[in-house]
This record gives C-alpha cells, sequence and structure tokens, in this order.
C-alpha cells in the first residue's frame, strides 16, 4: 500500500474515534504528485478500502474509476490548486467549533498551544455545502490561513502533513471547547494581542518542528 493511502486510513479512523464527525460526514484528501486521493461519497470513513479512494486530477479535475468522489470534492481542489505547500486537507463536523461559531461568535485563543500553532483562523458564514459558491469561498481565504471555520456546517484544514491538518481541527476543536467550558462556569480570559504575539514570537518554531519531528 503506498504510504499516501497508509496515512489516509490511519486519518480517517482518527476522525471517527475522536468524534470529529459522525456518521458519513466529513472528507479527507492527500496530494499525490499531480493527483489527489479523496475518500469515496457516501461511505463510513472507518469502512474504506485501500483501492477505493478516488484518484482526481488536480489540474484538470478528471475523476478515475467507478466510485464517486466525496461531494465537496471542489473544495478539496481549490485548496491544493491555490497552496502547492500542502499535502493534505481534511473536512470535519466537530461540534463544539460547530456550535461556538453558529451562535456567531468566533473560536478564542485561550490557551498556548492555539495562538503557537494556529497563526490564523478564517470564518466563512453559512454556504451551502457541496456547491462551486462555497469551494470558491474556501479557495479565496484559504491563501492566508490553515484552518477555516464554516458556520453552521463544520471545519476545513489544510497541511504540509496528514497529521498537521489533524492537529490543526484537534486544537481548534478543543480551543471552542475550553471556551464553551469555560463561558458555562464563568467568563473566560481570553489570550491578550501581547500574549498571542509572543507566543507565536518564541513557540511556533519549536512547536512546528516538534510537530514535524515525528509526522510519521
Ligand atoms: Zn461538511
Amino acid at each position: 500500500m503506498s504510504e499516501v493511502k497508509q496515512q489516509l486510513k490511519i486519518y480517517a479512523n482518527k476522525i471517527v474515534e475522536t468524534a470529529l464527525v459522525v456518521g458519513a460526514g466529513g472528507n479527507l484528501s492527500m496530494r499525490d504528485g499531480t493527483f489527489m486521493y479523496i475518500s469515496p461519497s457516501g461511505f463510513d470513513l472507518q469502512g474504506i478500502d485501500d483501492d477505493q479512494w478516488v484518484k482526481v486530477d488536480i489540474k484538470t479535475g478528471e475523476v478515475f474509476g467507478d466510485l464517486k468522489p466525496s461531494s465537496e470534492l471542489l473544495m478539496h481542489l481549490e485548496c491544493y490548486r491555490k497552496r502547492s505547500d500542502i499535502t493534505a486537507v481534511l473536512h470535519a463536523h466537530p461540534s463544539y467549533s460547530v456550535g461556538v461559531s453558529s451562535s456567531g461568535k468566533d473560536i478564542p485563543m485561550l490557551f498556548p498551544d492555539a495562538p503557537a500553532m494556529i497563526r490564523n483562523v478564517s470564518y466563512l458564514e453559512y454556504l451551502i455545502p457541496t456547491t462551486e459558491v462555497l469551494a470558491t469561498a474556501v479557495g479565496e481565504v484559504i491563501m492566508d490561513t490553515d484552518v477555516v471555520v464554516m458556520r453552521n456546517h463544520g471545519v476545513l484544514t489544510v497541511g504540509k502533513t496528514m497529521k498537521e491538518a489533524y492537529f490543526f481541527m484537534q486544537i481548534i476543536e478543543e480551543s471552542a471547547k475550553v471556551f464553551t467550558i469555560a463561558s458555562t462556569v464563568g467568563s473566560p480570559r481570553i489570550l491578550t494581542d501581547i500574549e498571542v504575539e509572543d507566543l507565536r514570537n518564541l513557540s511556533s518554531e519549536k512547536y512546528r518542528s516538534n510537530l514535524l519531528k515525528d509526522s510519521k
């Protein structure tokens, strides 16, 4: 089995096991040269066989094989076309991120890992899933961010590795969860701009290099 399919299988399992998606929701893909492999439409992510990942030409959008690619195919293509530096795209429906963002609020930075790892987060108002309109909107913000929160829908993350994309997904969901807990107990103290800046300056290189070190 190729390295790409091995990674896809590992992380398809992980996002279900960690409840970042429920049912057949969510989709993931990885770049392989000028092609990408994406989860097929309508499958339980844990039930995808190695030969069922759908091969798509990134430039032309041509789909190979008999299976239908994820209905969010266009969104994934936009990411690879706009970002030559990334190899992985992950889209999930994590409950706290969807919950907090659907209330109209942004997900604040409450603990050091968030600003150290995530350079910024883009928010999109609700757009109909699977449409070209949504894919275009994602394409417009993905140049400046690795994390896109779609209100009333879900989250998309991109990474140099699938591990990185997964890490971003976990951190944004943890941030939304901690914010929900803090808001329930009292008033959350959000990290100040200076604290966020310091963490980015001091830690991001260290955090990132540590992350990439064990990216297998
Ligand atoms: Zn979705």
